[in-house]
């Protein structure tokens, strides 16, 4: 864990929320320093700590919130950021999508009268985890590892698999797991997935990367079965893998080899994937799913895919991107997307998993809407195998 003590910026034009924002984030034991004027936290604050925040206003005289998260880009080891704004939704969504283009790290965006208990929240569960599984997730994205550090990774089983359960919502109960994948690395320590996936596919080690997670989840199947644990197991595939198709071949070896129920495993692309480079590839994933693997769309939401593109592979689910889910019971108009995936999902005969659940509150909400399933802190941070329990029930 962290030992620095967490640096919490504000950047607000109203001094009155400025020091409101400012004595929730005291509370929470942080740190905090506060500006009312962009130009003033530029000549202060010179550089941040791995695991420094800034909360933005984006309405800001001078220079306003856009031209901030610019400035941050420059910067080495910008903080994470949550931007709030007085205005249209339409302009959060907006300046959202710019900060991640450039590869800032955008924890949330907010609308004013910020909501205390939101932001309480969002600080909380930033700073929370596991120490032992996955503290201070921001440290480690900092390190770029190479194409020849990966492929020796590889090679030593650097690499390890962590399962995050999913749960049956109306019951409780956890019926499937997502295998996401971890680095050991030995110098940097626990490496995520945002900090190797990029460039293994850039460097064409993706495939070798799969075919590693397929083999070992379909192991760990087995044992669970052994032991009398009876999950469903999604595994994250890239494009690369489809449209090298040397994947399905490699899979029915497998399952025939271990004499595994194909049914047991489902493939989560992305819909950005499917949208873009999967596109003409979609009978790879027809036969994948006739041998009875089940076929989920990733991130949904997030792609821009059209109802009939959608429509032309036989996805079995789709996966409420985590961006909805976390404004499901703040904004209406996420709200409305959340209600719409749902109705889509079953008219297609899909069944719909809301990702990112953090609160009780989203929880709730997602049962009222008719979700079926549901993965997300609130329940579990993705863990080592070993923690997977037989017969797991979550209770809100
Ligand atoms: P994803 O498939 O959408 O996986 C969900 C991500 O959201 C995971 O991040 C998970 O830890 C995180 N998450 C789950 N619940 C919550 C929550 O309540 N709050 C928040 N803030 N986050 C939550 P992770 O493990 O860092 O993985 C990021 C992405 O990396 C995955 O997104 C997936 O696209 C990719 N990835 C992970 N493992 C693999 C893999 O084996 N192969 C490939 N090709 N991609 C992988
Ligand atoms: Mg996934
Ligand atoms: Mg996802």
């Amino acid at each position: 864990m962290s030992t620095t003590q967490t640096t919490v910026y504000l950047i607000d034009d109203e001094p009155e929320l400025v020091s409101l924002l400012s004595e929730v984030v005291t509370q929470l034991g942080l740190s905090v320093r506060g500006f009312t004027r962009a130009g003033q936290f530029f000549k202060e604050v010179r550089q941040f700590t791995n695991d420094a925040i800034l909360i933005l206003d984006l309405h800001i005289p001078e220079m306003d919130g856009i031209e901030v998260m610019r400035r941050l880009v420059q910067m080495d080891n910008p903080p994470a950021l949550v931007l709030i704004s007085g205005r249209d939704i339409g302009v959060l969504h907006a300046a959202e999508k710019l900060g991640r283009a450039h590869n800032l790290d955008i924890l949330a965006s907010l609308t004013k009268p910020v909501s205390l208990q939101r932001l309480r929240q969002l600080l909380e569960i930033h700073m929370a985890g596991s120490p032992k599984v996955e503290s201070n997730p921001r440290d480690r994205l900092k390190y770029v590892p190479s194409p020849e550090e990966l492929q020796q990774a590889l090679r030593q089983d650097q690499l390890v698999l962590h399962y995050q359960p999913q749960v049956d919502i109306p019951s409780g109960v956890c019926t499937s797991v997502e295998a996401l994948v971890r680095w050991h690395h030995p110098e940097h320590g626990l490496l995520l997935p945002k900090g190797f996936i990029p460039m293994a596919e850039q460097y064409d080690l993706i495939t070798l990367l799969t075919h590693w997670v397929v083999e070992h989840v379909v192991e760990q199947s087995q044992q669970w079965q052994r032991q009398g644990i009876s999950l469903e197991v999604s595994v994250n595939i890239s494009a690369r893998d489809i449209i090298g198709s040397t994947l399905p071949k490699q899979l029915y070896g497998l399952l025939e080899s271990k004499q595994l129920d194909p049914t047991c495993l489902t493939l989560e692309v992305t819909e950005s994937a499917l949208m873009g480079e999967l596109a003409g590839s979609l009978d790879i994933l027809t036969q994948l799913r006739t041998k009875g693997i089940a076929l989920s769309v990733d991130d949904f939401g997030t792609g821009y895919s059209s109802l009939s593109q959608l429509l032309k592979a036989p996805f079995s689910e789709l996966k409420i991107d985590r961006s909805f889910v976390s404004r499901l019971t703040t904004e209406a108009e996420a709200q409305a997307i959340v209600k719409t995936c749902i109705l889509l999902s079953h008219e297609l005969n899909m069944r719909v998993v809301a990702e990112g659940v953090e609160t009780k509150e989203q929880y709730q909400q997602l049962r009222e809407l008719g979700c079926d399933m549901a993965q997300g802190y609130l329940i579990s941070k993705p863990v080592p195998a070993e923690e997977i329990k037989p017969n797991m029930v979550f209770r809100p």
